[in-house]
């Protein structure tokens, strides 16, 4: 096996994990919305300062590869990630852009895709809608 497979439980997708990745995954099981993997990193690294950034990024590559972690948009250009329970079938997340909360939408594009021009068969798409959750919306002044 070559070195870059990882050992990992089931959240990585095998049986065996580092105590450093089994960190990762109880912060993320701490975390309530959506993050970027700098955000998590910050956290791990508040935990246990041994846990490098570089680390958090190949253990959030893991478990997106084992589906355990969904990427479900971008904050500045960088990657947000959250668990997701929505599963396999196409859907699409609809993130508060205040406090982070992920909620799972039906897809808006594929009605309008069977209708595309010119015969192009459509392969892949990405959205994400980004607004405010019904407590952040309910609490008033706004995004900033
Ligand atoms: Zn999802
Ligand atoms: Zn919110
Ligand atoms: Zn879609």
């Amino acid at each position: 096996m070559p070195a870059s497979h990882d050992p990992a439980d089931a959240a990585f997708g095998s049986a065996r994990i580092s105590p450093q990745r089994r960190e990762i995954v109880s912060a993320v099981e701490a975390l309530t919305g959506a993050f970027t993997v700098e955000e998590l990193a910050r956290t791990t690294h508040a935990r246990d300062a041994s846990i490098g950034t570089a680390t958090v990024y190949r253990a959030v590559a893991a478990l997106e590869a084992s589906r355990w972690l969904e990427r479900v948009g971008e904050r500045d250009g960088s990657a947000l990630f959250a668990r997701c329970q929505a599963g396999a079938h196409h859907h699409h997340h609809v993130v508060c852009e205040r406090c982070g909360r992920v909620e799972v939408t039906q897809c808006p594009v594929e009605i309008a895709a069977a209708e595309n021009p010119d015969g192009f068969r459509i392969t892949r798409h990405e959205v994400t809608l980004y607004g405010l959750c019904p407590s952040c919306s309910a609490s008033g002044t706004g995004v900033s």
